[in-house]
């Protein structure tokens, strides 16, 4: 995926004092690679790297900065600019009802997200919405409509299988009745983009005048979502997307590309399948996301599956006793190992430096090391290490068979563990994290 390609591209970056220009070619290969690799279209791609090559090589390198950092604040920079650089807000008409068009394929998550976007509206923005119910092919879809307007308290407008148009028009002569200030318009979909439905649509968008057509894209299917874009926005000359989905597997592809090829900006995301899991979008964000963000999404993912429920609830007690010991650090860096490298996940949380733990893999042989000075510390040390005074490091050392800097190392990890553990444990990721993560 796109993650792990840039990490390991900047990763190679990170060990060199100097950057050639051979070395900004090296790393934009690599970028390039993945970039394709995660959908991004191809034309999108070739401007990016020429863009990032020009600016990285004919840069001067910041005092306070590496040449690596340098370059990751490039590549930052201009994936944020691609994406629309800042969030574009919610056009809100001058005189009420604001007429919102929800349109896309079959599956997007118009209706979900006609509920997602009301219901944000009405809880940060003190709004009145209506929900219209334009989507009569399915039956369902109209039940669909009622039941998720119900579970955010949201009036739903239905008139079963009429003509569309008319419902739209109806919609929002109700809407003026009943002050409504908002109406969002929940309209059919197709599997593939054709001509009958684009009609349909052109004739509710004539019909009603909408103060935004946004369209629904799913960021799972990749470049298709971009081209699902390009179409709706030719026949309907669009406002803005909603990217749903980025809580799944969904690499960013999608969201680098569609301003890239339509000119018209992702306004929210959805995260995840609950109502209240929609986001403004914000470019920076999700370019950080794409550059590392990722690596500490599923680290925090692989987190939760690999640690023993039940030992993380002893251990978060512990904590909160500050008896947090050596010994747990022993059974904790056994579970950590099942997740990778601990410099990464380290570097990755707020205020920890990943090269305060430069080579902190958990291979087999360092976990064995670090069992024989836990080994070598008495009980009484191993309980309480701030007693660990240079003498007694040098005879665990000796006892060990390890030299100092490796007692040293180990202490350090294990400070460093009671933040990821303190972090982790009960839920108390820090707020950016669990926001990407679509949690409260
Ligand atoms: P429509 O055909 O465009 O109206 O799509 P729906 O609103 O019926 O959504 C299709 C499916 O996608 C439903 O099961 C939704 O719950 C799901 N869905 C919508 N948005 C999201 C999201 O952001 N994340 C996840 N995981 N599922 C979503
Ligand atoms: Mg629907």
């Amino acid at each position: 995926g796109l993650t792990e390609k840039l990490s390991a591209a900047f990763k190679k970056l990170r060990g060199k004092g100097r950057l050639s220009e051979a070395d900004v070619k090296e790393a934009m290969r690599e970028i390039r690679l993945a970039l394709l690799e995660a959908d991004v279209s191809y034309k999108v791609v070739k401007q990016f790297i020429a863009q990032v090559t020009e600016k990285a090589v004919g840069a001067d390198v910041l005092e306070a900065l590496s040449p690596a950092q340098m370059i990751i604040k490039i590549v930052n920079q201009e994936l944020t600019d691609l994406m629309g650089g800042t969030s574009a807000k919610l056009e809100i008409a001058s005189k009420p009802p604001t007429i919102v068009m929800m349109v896309g394929l079959q599956g997007a998550g118009k209706t979900t997200n006609c509920a997602k976007l009301a219901g944000l509206m009405k809880k940060q923005n003190g709004k009145r919405p209506l929900l219209a119910a334009c989507d009569i092919y399915r039956p369902a879809a109209i039940k669909q409509l009622e039941v998720v307007g119900q579970q955010l308290d949201l009036p739903v407008f239905q008139m079963g299988q009429a003509n569309p148009v008319d419902i739209a028009k109806a919609a929002i002569a109700h809407a003026k009745e009943h002050g409504n200030d908002m109406v969002f318009l929940d309209t059919a979909g197709r599997l593939h983009v054709d001509e009958e439905l684009m009609d349909e649509l052109r004739a509710i968008k004539a019909a009603v005048e909408p103060t935004e057509i946004l369209l629904v894209v799913d960021a799972m299917i990749g470049q298709d979502a971009v081209n699902a874009a390009k179409a709706f926005d030719d026949a309907l000359d669009i406002d803005g997307v909603v990217l749903t989905k980025l809580d799944g597997d969904a690499r960013g592809g999608a969201a680098l590309s569609i301003k890239a090829v339509t000119g018209k900006p992702i306004k929210f995301v959805g995260v995840g399948e609950k109502l209240d899991q929609i986001e403004v979008f914000h470019p920076d964000r999700m370019a950080s996301r794409i550059l590392g963000m990722g690596d500490m999404l599923s680290l925090i993912e692989k987190a939760e599956q690999n640690f023993d429920r039940q030992k993380a609830l002893e251990m978060q007690e512990k904590l909160r006793k500050n008896k947090f010991t050596l010994t747990d650090f022993y059974e904790q860096m056994a579970q950590i190992k099942n997740m990778g490298s601990l410099s990464d996940l380290a570097g990755m949380l707020p205020g920890v430096k990943a090269s305060d733990l430069e080579g902190a893999n958990m291979d087999d042989g360092m976990l064995k090391q670090m069992e024989a000075i836990i080994l070598s510390m008495t009980p009484y040390e191993r309980e309480n290490p701030g007693c660990l005074n240079s003498n007694r490091k040098k005879r665990i050392a000796a006892g060990s068979g390890t030299q100092v800097v490796d007692v040293n190392r180990l202490l350090k990890q294990f400070e460093m563990l009671q933040t990821i553990t303190k972090q982790f444990s009960g839920g108390k990721l820090p707020r950016n994290m669990r926001k990407l993560m679509g949690k409260k």
